[in-house]
């Protein structure tokens, strides 16, 4: 059963700052986990955690540039990457990459390269090694059983960045389940690029406004 369902929030009040008990909704986060909220700032300003988030908000601003009176953002994702990186002084970036996007990922890493970020990058069939080898029962295979199909090696990716010391790890297009897995045993810090969605070109947003996805994927 939910707790909460910001999801379903009727006015978002506390975007608006017009949060009172009143108006918020019996799934409100705000009312149920009061304590929660009163130690936040606190805690938000440990230096642990300011020393990431005021960059970020840092980044997000100077993203927005100023067109006829109104905010137009400036910075794609790679760009914010980047600009975090460098601000944060955690330069050194692990590349981890999907042979789907490899192509991709040889342009990412060029474009690190120009901004003088340190880059080591790491495919996910890295190691070469059979599906069957770690476990996946052979029918599982896309291919038929007995032909050799490559394992993702996510804990592979992540340890290698750990012995080589990076500072954010930056995934490109790993699939579902491999991305959680590079993210528990990564020591970096970790974002995403590049997520992967097969059907609509590694824009998963994109399905929820396509009815002919929704009848097709979305119906129960
Ligand atoms: S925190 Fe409360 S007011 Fe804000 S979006 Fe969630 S339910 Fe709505």
């Amino acid at each position: 059963m939910s707790t909460i369902r910001c999801d379903k929030c009727p006015g978002y009040f506390c975007f608006a700052g017009s949060w009172t008990p009143e108006k918020a909704p019996e799934n409100c986060p705000m009312l149920l986990y009061p304590a929660v909220f009163e130690s936040a700032c606190d805690t938000a300003l440990e230096e642990s955690v300011s020393e990431l988030n005021i960059p970020a908000a840092i980044v997000e601003k100077e993203g927005f540039a100023k067109l006829n009176g109104k905010n137009v953002p400036v910075y794609p994702r790679i760009r914010e990457i980047i600009e975090f990186a460098k601000k944060t002084g955690r330069t050194h970036i692990g590349l981890a990459f999907c042979k789907s996007s490899s192509d991709e990922a040889a342009m990412v890493g060029k474009i690190f390269d120009a901004f003088g970020l340190e880059v080591d990058a790491i495919l996910c069939k890295c190691g070469g090694i059979d599906k069957t080898k770690v476990g996946v029962p052979a029918d599982m295979k896309i291919r038929p059983p007995d032909t050799f199909e490559c394992c993702c090696n996510p804990l592979v990716q992540a340890q290698i960045l750990n012995d080589l010391g990076t500072d954010i790890n930056v995934l490109m297009g790993l699939c579902l389940g491999h991305d959680m897995l590079i993210t528990k045993y990564s020591n970096a810090l970790v974002t995403t690029l590049v997520v992967k969605d097969k059907v609509t070109g590694n824009n998963p947003q994109a399905a929820l406004y396509n009815i002919f996805a929704k009848r097709a994927f979305f119906t129960p």
